[in-house]
């Protein structure tokens, strides 16, 4: 009887085996086709200054709609995508589109946003890397720093001894750096040190407990002084509440992104957020959240 059961909990899992298989295999296949099919866009989440409650920027999000599943996360075929080699391809779509999209919002006198871009560690840590986002810059004529590139420790922890020379090399261009989903991954703090890294994000996992987890607020303080300490601003990413707002803000924190403040957004819906700045002095909108 053991056997039996053996025996069928192995075809159980070799059919659920399959099926996953299966299922990765149409992603793949889909995937391929959506960048022929025009299937991807980008959206953009407002980021806010504590400071001037301003929003100074917005991170660009890419977006999939699949013909027939719809909206596929992208925690989802990122992945997938890195694996099959298409993130190179792909990561320099959303990098174009953004600094496209960043420039046009310049020329209609939104002179002072700014737009950061994901980068995934397949591409940053590839020969090359530098000469493309040059190339994009140029075509699409985006001041460089009005770019800010956002890598995770991961990525960063990567590339060794090259990392460096990379993050100078885009440095001295102007262009911004930071260090996505802060805290979620292991970059010893000697790094940082050496690192020309202009911002820090706090990951949404530290900042969604801070009303309850103590542990949560003890580190997310213990970030902000650190950072602070070496010359480092830091966003708090995924706030979604006053309460959390309160907290960042008794704490120094500089910049803020979250749903309390918006979603991810189209281009559209930004620039019904930003403030023209033209010749004549213009009466400066009110902003979500900056009265809260
Ligand atoms: P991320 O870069 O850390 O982006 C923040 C994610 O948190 C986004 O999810 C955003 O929609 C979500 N978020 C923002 N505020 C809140 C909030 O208040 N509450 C909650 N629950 N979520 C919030 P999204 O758009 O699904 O993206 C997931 C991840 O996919 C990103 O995490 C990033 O790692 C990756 N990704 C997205 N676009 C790109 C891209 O163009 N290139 C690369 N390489 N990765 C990307
Ligand atoms: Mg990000
Ligand atoms: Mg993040
Ligand atoms: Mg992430």
């Amino acid at each position: 009887a053991a056997k039996e059961r053996g025996r069928n909990a192995f075809s159980f899992f070799s059919e659920q085996m399959n099926r996953k298989a299966l299922e990765r295999r149409s992603l793949e296949d889909s995937l391929r086709r959506a960048m022929a099919n025009d299937e991807f866009y980008v959206d953009y989440q407002p980021q806010i200054d504590l400071r001037s409650g301003r929003l100074f920027g917005v991170e660009a999000l890419l977006r999939w709609r699949h013909p027939e599943e719809g909206l596929i996360s992208p925690a989802r075929f990122i992945p997938v995508a890195e694996e099959m080699g298409l993130i190179r391809r792909l990561g320099e779509w959303v990098l174009r589109t953004a600094c496209n999209q960043c420039h046009a919002w310049h020329e209609e006198g939104y002179s002072s946003i700014r737009v950061a871009v994901n980068v995934s560690g397949h591409q940053f840590n590839q020969p090359g890397f530098i000469e493309m986002v040059d190339e994009v810059l140029e075509e699409t004529g985006l001041d460089p720093s009005s770019l800010e590139l956002e890598l995770t420790e991961s990525t960063l922890m990567e590339g060794a001894n090259e990392t460096i020379m990379t993050l100078i090399d885009l440095k001295v261009r102007g262009i911004h750096l930071a260090i996505d989903d802060f805290g979620t991954g292991y970059s010893s703090l000697s790094y940082l040190k050496h690192f020309p890294i202009d911002r820090l994000k706090v990951d949404r996992s530290f900042i969604r407990d801070i009303s309850t987890d103590l542990d949560d607020c003890a580190i997310v303080e213990a970030i902000i002084g650190m950072a602070h300490s070496l010359g480092r601003r830091v966003l708090a990413e995924g706030v979604e509440r006053a309460e959390e707002l309160e907290f960042l803000r008794a704490r120094g924190c500089d910049e803020v992104q979250g749903y309390y403040f918006g979603r991810p957004m189209s281009p559209q819906e930004i620039e019904q957020r930003l403030v023209r700045v033209t010749a004549e002095p213009v009466a400066e909108r009110r902003q979500a959240g900056a009265s809260a």
